[in-house]
């Protein structure tokens, strides 16, 4: 039995939350977050995003004053900084145990947590051994921008199906992890929430009703009868050319199409089926994964 994580959602181009969980400010001069957070948080307004949490190295900054005042939804949250990270979201109060003790505290406060850069400096940043050993997160970021200014890759779809291969539902992210101007903006998530409740945001994360976006914008999402059908569109632009590639079990490609649209029918001895959408522009969108229940387990 598949489960398609967008079948309650409603998917278009105009509808979703734009969001960065990952953006350190307001820490002073010298610092990661030495931006001041009302200059970054018009500048992410500015930049169309709805939802937004200022995460800081193991430093909880409390946005409630700020939430009226920019008519955006902030979620509070900290990044947990022993190696390697994690993003804590929608907490109010900072962890110092161990990496599980600081995940079990998140989601006791009501949260939910986000391994980060896993490919920062070399490949498994987040060693797959400790990921196996760690429960209770929601995901992983499978891109992270300034990991491309940095050395290693920003990129960790390679973990991503690891975890994936291995039965554990976890879900993909994508952050700005902003720490200068030129950060801004450079991948997101886009959350297809039915209200701007911090409640039904989180909700939408944990459901996997989401996606990771680089540019692109997810028009159309179907799951009927055993098939995918998907199509992209880079705002409502006269780009037309895309390539759709389908993701399963160890990261392998399974089909790949170019075009307008893409469609899939499942084997039906798929773990996961995911797709990511590049358009002749560069610009790109990974979807969650459509997975067999009978095979997953949350982590
Ligand atoms: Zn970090
Ligand atoms: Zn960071």
């Amino acid at each position: 039995m598949f489960v398609n994580p967008y079948q309650n959602a409603v998917i278009g181009i105009e509808h979703g939350l734009k969001a960065n969980f990952h953006t350190h400010a307001g820490t002073g001069k010298g610092t990661c977050g030495h931006n001041e957070i009302h200059e970054v948080l018009e500048a992410y307004k500015d930049a169309g995003y709805k939802v937004l949490t200022i995460s800081n190295h193991d430093l909880l900054t409390n946005t409630e004053e700020y939430e009226r005042k920019y008519d955006i939804v902030l979620l509070n949250g900290y990044e947990y900084s022993k190696n390697p990270h994690m993003l804590c979201i929608n907490c109010n109060e900072v962890c110092t145990g161990n990496h599980q003790e600081a995940i079990d505290s998140c989601i006791n406060q009501g949260g939910f947590v986000i391994l980060c850069h896993p490919n920062w400096i070399h490949k498994e940043y987040w060693p797959w051994k400790a990921i196996d050993t760690i429960r209770g997160f929601a995901g992983i970021e499978i891109y992270n921008h300034l990991i491309y200014r940095l050395e290693g890759s920003g990129l960790a779809t390679d973990t991503w199906d690891y975890i994936l291969s291995n039965g554990r539902l976890a879900w993909g992210f994508g952050s700005d992890d902003f720490h200068h101007w030129h950060d801004l903006g450079r991948a997101w998530n886009v959350i297809l929430s039915t209200s701007c409740s911090h409640s039904d945001v989180q909700s939408a994360i944990l459901s996997g009703r989401f996606y990771v976006s680089t540019g692109l914008l997810l028009n159309e999402f179907i799951f009927e009868n055993n098939i995918i059908y998907i199509s992209a569109q880079f705002k409502n632009s006269y780009i037309k050319d895309y390539q759709y590639r389908f993701i399963g079990q160890n990261g392998n490609l399974l089909d790949q199409q170019f075009g307008n649209r893409g469609v899939y029918r499942l084997q039906g001895n798929e773990k996961y089926v995911r797709v990511e959408v590049i358009a002749e522009n560069g610009t790109r969108l990974w979807t969650q994964p459509v997975y067999n229940k009978d095979c997953f387990q949350r982590p």
